[in-house]
């Protein structure tokens, strides 16, 4: 991954660069002991609180990801290390992925995908559903869950979306239940909390239409699984388009991978690689200044 960001950011490095901050691109990406910035792009809890340990000067460390999940969150406020994240980098592709999976099952697309695998000439569309007039509920009106609206609007989808803090239009984190059943597409686009893991369990899933299809761009926690499984073999909902799983990768057996309705994606939704890492370096220049002037970074993880 450092192969590509590395050369973004040496070739963008302002000359007042200080050598406390960090010697060199590279250790910058190694989170040097010495240094008070670090940058971190690996998404694994253990070798990250390690280096954050032994990184005994570390002021502020910058993450690409936007899940703060594999983060050892509590380290790095008992350090006072302030920690930025990726949020909103990859909401552009992983909102264009949204949009893929429901017109992929709309049309049925996997279904063509097969035939044409075939050579077989379908006389019918395995998928009939228009999106336009359809209702959509978006758990997580974040930067996903926004741009995953602004996408649809074109579609002219009917896009009900929820919030932590409900307001502005959104409904807040008890006050969508109740209206589970009148949603064509569920998209799940909240953080891995808490308060989000299981959120939907088996309960939702029997509130689903027979004809909905559950989207999870989140985290896989955020599902219950096992109550997924199950409803799916019942057909309610309909599908699921799942790009993320717990665990990951799936294993091998795991029931998810053939049933007939499951669309897995394998956590491909934001890896948009050139792009995002464009993105991130250049937030990451800018919180650079702001760091050297003593002012606020954006975005901050509390
Ligand atoms: P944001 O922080 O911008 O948005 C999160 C949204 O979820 C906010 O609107 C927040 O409410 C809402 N929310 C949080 N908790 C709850 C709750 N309990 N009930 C209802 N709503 C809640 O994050 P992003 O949109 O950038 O990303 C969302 C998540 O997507 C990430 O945390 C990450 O886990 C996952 N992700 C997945 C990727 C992939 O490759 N599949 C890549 C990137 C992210 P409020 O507005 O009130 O704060």
């Amino acid at each position: 991954m450092n192969a590509v960001a590395a050369p973004l950011v040496e070739s963008r490095l302002p000359d007042w660069i200080e050598p406390r901050f960090f010697r060199s691109v590279e250790e910058l990406f190694q989170l040097a002991p010495e240094a008070e910035i670090g940058w971190f792009d690996l998404n694994d809890k253990e070798p990250m609180a390690k280096a954050i340990r032994s990184a005994t000067k570390l002021k502020w460390l910058n993450s690409i990801y936007a899940g703060v999940d594999a983060m050892p969150l509590d380290l790095l406020r008992e350090r006072g290390v302030v920690l930025t994240n990726g949020v909103g980098i990859n909401a552009i592709t992983i909102a264009e992925y949204v949009v893929m999976g429901m017109l992929t099952v709309a049309k049925g697309y996997r279904e063509v995908v097969r035939a044409q695998e075939r050579h077989e000439w379908l006389m019918d569309s395995p998928g009939k559903v228009e999106l336009h007039g359809s209702r959509a509920l978006v758990l997580g009106y974040g930067a996903i869950g926004q741009r995953v609206e602004r996408m649809l609007q074109a579609f002219d989808v009917d896009v009900a979306k929820v919030r932590r803090s409900g307001g502005a239009g959104a409904l807040g984190p008890d006050e969508w239940r109740s209206q589970l059943g009148t949603f064509d597409w569920v998209i799940l686009a909240v953080p891995a909390t808490a308060e989000t893991e299981g959120m939907i369990g088996a309960a939702e899933l029997a509130a689903m239409k027979p004809t909905a299809t559950l989207i999870n761009v989140a985290r896989g926690t955020v599902v219950d699984q096992e109550a997924l499984v199950v409803a799916l073999s019942a057909g309610r909902p309909g599908q699921a388009f799942l790009d993320v799983t717990s665990p990951e990768p799936l294993p091998a057996d795991h029931p998810l991978w053939s049933l007939p309705n499951a669309h897995v994606t394998m956590h491909l939704s934001g890896r948009a690689q050139t792009r995002m890492f464009e993105r991130s370096v250049a937030r990451f220049l800018e919180n650079l200044a702001r760091f050297r002037r003593g002012e606020p970074l954006e975005p901050q993880v509390d």
